[in-house]
């Protein structure tokens, strides 16, 4: 299948999620797991005078243990924690003052839609949507009080693939933009946008990061010291901050990502295939397949790619409830990213707080079914989509 022809993969990158950000030797005990440290404050020696942490808000072992290996996987120099991704997406819009503007991408997570369309937009930070397909849409919806670029890629539920390089570089002949990348799709392993000169790249750490479905976490990486020191400051400051636990737990499921993200590609690809050749399917997006419009794109930027597949069915409404309601290995949730297959319908679910109209402009429509394919065995996989539209051809038969 088509796993030939991406990015080659660094060495080294299963190693560095592995042994970044902790020793055994930093423990007086030499555990080979970190610790997970609960204490809210710690001592000091003298006023003002302490072994780098003062108050858990502020800083906490667990947290920079998980803050230096991410930072390492995306090949940067700094990495911040949030207490969710959109805890992060907070941090990055209150960079901004009062005036200020964004463009970002038509086709975006729903919750950073909601952020920009109904938060930041009261504060009088206004956000252009543009369609990112074509980099110079993006160029020209920048204005003399544009401050950020928002890019997600590939989009969601559409998949449609963005090349940051060329967004970057349309972006950075503007002094004092700079191109934020909502990397939650890929994940580090799969696309590090930094290195396609992007100043900052987003994570809900929440999907692919963690992966096991049991923490909500966001995080940003970057290599801009000035972009770190006032996102530092603003964690603290707002306190969109993640627990010592929920750190231990990413930290843990970063150990795999490399293992579970090669198995996610296989697996996405294989059901791809197979609903490309079935009857009650109008039409497959998935970025790894070359029957998608920007699949050299996604091999030209990426290492690899994801579980997420997108598609139509034949019919409207009661096909899709009746398909998703009818699925029993694969769980009819929002989310995605996890060792478990889950699928949903955006127009009611994850994309609901979209305008109706907005949503039927960019086809998010009452028949476009998100899937987020997991690590199950494949025939399982293919065994209960394929009873599910069984159930869907009875529906038409009746
Ligand atoms: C889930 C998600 C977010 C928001 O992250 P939370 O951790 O749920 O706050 C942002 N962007 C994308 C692409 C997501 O899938």
């Amino acid at each position: 299948m088509s796993v030939e022809g991406y990015l080659k993969q660094e060495p080294g990158f299963a190693t560095r999620a592995i042994h970044s950000g902790y020793k055994a030797e930093q423990e007086s005990s030499w555990a080979v797991v970190p610790p997970i440290s609960l204490s809210t404050t710690f001592k000091q020696e003298s006023p003002a005078q302490h072994k780098g942490f003062e108050y858990g808000r502020s800083g906490n072992p667990s947290r920079l243990t998980l803050e230096k290996c991410l930072a390492s996987l995306d090949n940067a120099k700094y990495g911040l924690c949030f207490s969710s991704g959109l805890g992060a997406t907070t941090a990055i819009v209150n960079l901004l003052n009062s005036g200020d503007h964004i463009v970002a991408v038509d086709d975006l997570y729903g919750g950073t839609y909601r952020l920009l369309t109904k938060v930041a937009e009261r504060l009088n930070i206004k956000t252009t949507f543009v369609d990112g397909r074509d980099p110079q849409n993006v160029e020209n919806a920048i204005t003399k009080d544009t401050k950020i670029v928002w890019l997600e890629t590939p989009t969601n539920p559409l998949l449609k693939v963005i090349d940051i390089a060329k967004v970057c570089d349309l972006v950075h002949k503007h002094k004092g933009v700079i191109v934020v990348v909502d990397n939650t799709f890929l994940s580090a392993y799969f696309q590090r946008p930094l290195n396609l000169r992007a100043d900052v790249t987003m994570y809900s750490l929440t999907k692919y990061m963690n992966g096991h479905t049991d923490c909500i976490m966001g995080s940003i990486s970057t290599n801009n010291e000035d972009i770190y020191e006032k996102l530092k400051f603003l964690q603290n400051a707002i306190g969109v901050v993640p627990s010592p636990f929920d750190c231990f737990l990413v930290y843990r499921s970063l150990k795999t990502l490399a293992v579970r993200m090669e198995q996610h590609m296989k697996n996405s690809l294989a059901i791809g295939q197979y609903l490309e050749t079935h009857p009650l399917v109008e039409k497959v997006i998935h970025p790894g397949l070359p029957s998608h419009p920007q699949h050299s794109l996604l091999k030209k930027q990426c290492y690899g790619y994801s579980g997420m597949v997108s598609f139509y069915l034949k019919g409207g409404l009661e096909e899709s409830k009746v398909f998703l309601s009818s699925l029993k290995l694969i769980t009819l949730a929002e989310s995605l990213g996890g060792y478990e297959s889950l699928a949903e319908l955006p127009s009611l679910m994850t994309h609901a707080s979209i305008p109706p109209e907005e949503r039927a402009k960019y086809g998010i429509t009452d028949n476009l079914i998100r899937m987020s394919v997991g690590l199950e065995s494949v025939e399982d996989l293919t065994a209960d989509i394929d009873q599910a539209f069984q159930a869907v051809k009875n529906l038409n038969k009746k």
